[in-house]
């Protein structure tokens, strides 16, 4: 009722066409989720960069998709974090499918860390919001905090090409020991070249026997 009422006064909008949400629609309308949803979702068992990863999945196709920029934009940079878990959501139920017909399963959801200069300024980590929505499906704990971001590292204007390099690869690391922990899915909002993930595998490649996973709602393959 109260939801009700504030939404007449302030009515929510959707974050792909900016028209009123109705009140069962949440962050996204339906007819917007149906055409993201209709873009092709992946799914590959690949090397990542240099490193092996168990399984690649993602949900939409980014780059001819108008409609899904403007709803990542809008989780990015606007806030809109409902967006974020609504889309995660929809991601989980294709890592649930992948997970049935593979015979796969995961211990822990760990999504991609920003800094925490970048998550104060913007007010959350849209990855960790995209993995709640995932863990709501498959029903695997977020493990947040374990896996983290540097703070941005001095200027990198002087630094050679190599130092440039070694730096981006130094910017995750292992807060907490990940004991007991076999399998993980990592999750992204957007994956384009790579060079995230990397970083992020580079750190996780310390601990024995990890099964990595990449989970994101969109990729270029
Ligand atoms: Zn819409």
């Amino acid at each position: 009722m109260l939801k009700e009422f504030i939404q007449l006064i302030y009515p929510d909008f959707c974050s792909g066409c900016n028209q009123p949400l109705l009140f069962s629609e949440r962050a996204v309308c339906s007819s917007c989720l149906m055409e993201v949803k209709s873009s092709f979702a992946s799914d590959s068992n690949t090397f990542f960069g240099r490193y092996s990863v168990n399984r690649e999945i993602y949900a939409f196709k980014f780059f001819k998709n108008k409609l899904l920029q403007k709803m990542i934009y809008e989780m990015k940079y606007n806030g809109n974090k409902d967006t974020a878990f609504v889309l995660g959501i929809e991601l989980g139920f294709l890592v649930q499918n992948v997970c049935k017909s593979k015979n796969q399963d995961f211990d822990f959801i760990i999504p991609v860390p920003v800094s925490e200069i970048k998550k104060q300024a913007r007010g959350y980590n849209q990855s960790e919001y995209i993995a709640n929505g995932i863990s709501q499906v498959i029903k695997r704990p977020v493990l947040k905090n374990r896996l983290k971001r540097r703070n941005n590292l001095r200027s990198q204007v002087n630094k050679s090409r190599y130092n440039r390099w070694s730096n981006v690869d130094e910017q995750y690391y292992l807060a907490r020991n990940f004991n007991g922990i076999n399998k993980i899915l990592l999750v992204d909002d957007v994956v384009t070249t790579g060079a995230t993930i990397n970083s992020c595998i580079r750190a996780l490649q310390t601990i024995n026997n990890l099964e990595i996973s990449i989970a994101a709602l969109a990729g270029n393959k």
